[in-house]
């Protein structure tokens, strides 16, 4: 775990380059896998309560198209801009609320900052949500699941949906 006391983060600033190992961060993202270390280049800079982190982090992160299901290498460049905030103490239930300008804030409990937190919440929203392996990926045949990239099927192109309702009238005739 990565975590820097606050009291070592001296006045002009904290650089930090590290390389983290994706099995240790519980990146828990279903259908993709991290198959190589996580580069994380950081500057720390500390404001009275407030300490700042800027820089990048660096993942390779091993998708599968959603069309044609080939799995395939996606490069992750990260930039980061955010902050640390001291952690608040709970509310009553009911009365938690989160202002807009605060939600991209990372929070900190006594006297570190836990960088792996950050670094898992940054990788994972950086996971594309659909990836496809290029953009004119062709995908499979729904009905011979031939990779239409690769080559074409014998299949009948799919009915026209168009018409459905007209068959479907037909049908009851
Ligand atoms: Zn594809
Ligand atoms: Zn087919």
């Amino acid at each position: 775990m990565t975590q820097i006391p606050i009291a070592e983060i001296p006045e002009e600033g904290l650089s930090l380059s590290y390389s983290e190992d994706p099995a240790e961060l519980d990146l828990a993202v279903s259908g993709v896998r991290f198959p190589q270390p996580i580069a994380v280049d950081l500057v720390l800079v500390k404001a009275a309560q407030v300490i700042s982190a800027t820089g990048r982090i660096e993942a390779s992160v091993m998708c599968e198209c959603v069309r044609c299901l080939s799995p395939f290498l996606v490069r992750l460049d990260i930039p980061v801009a955010t902050q640390f905030v001291p952690a608040r103490p709970l509310l009553p239930p009911g009365e938690y609320r989160m202002p807009p300008e605060e939600a991209e804030d990372y929070h900190y409990q006594g006297d570190v900052v836990v960088l792996d937190d950050l670094v898992r919440q940054e990788v994972i929203l950086a996971v594309p949500f659909s990836p496809q392996c290029r953009a004119d990926c062709r995908g499979l045949c729904p009905q011979c699941g031939q990779d239409l990239n690769v080559g074409t099927c014998a299949c009948a192109p799919p009915p026209d949906p168009r018409w459905a309702a007209l068959r479907e009238y037909l049908k009851g005739k």
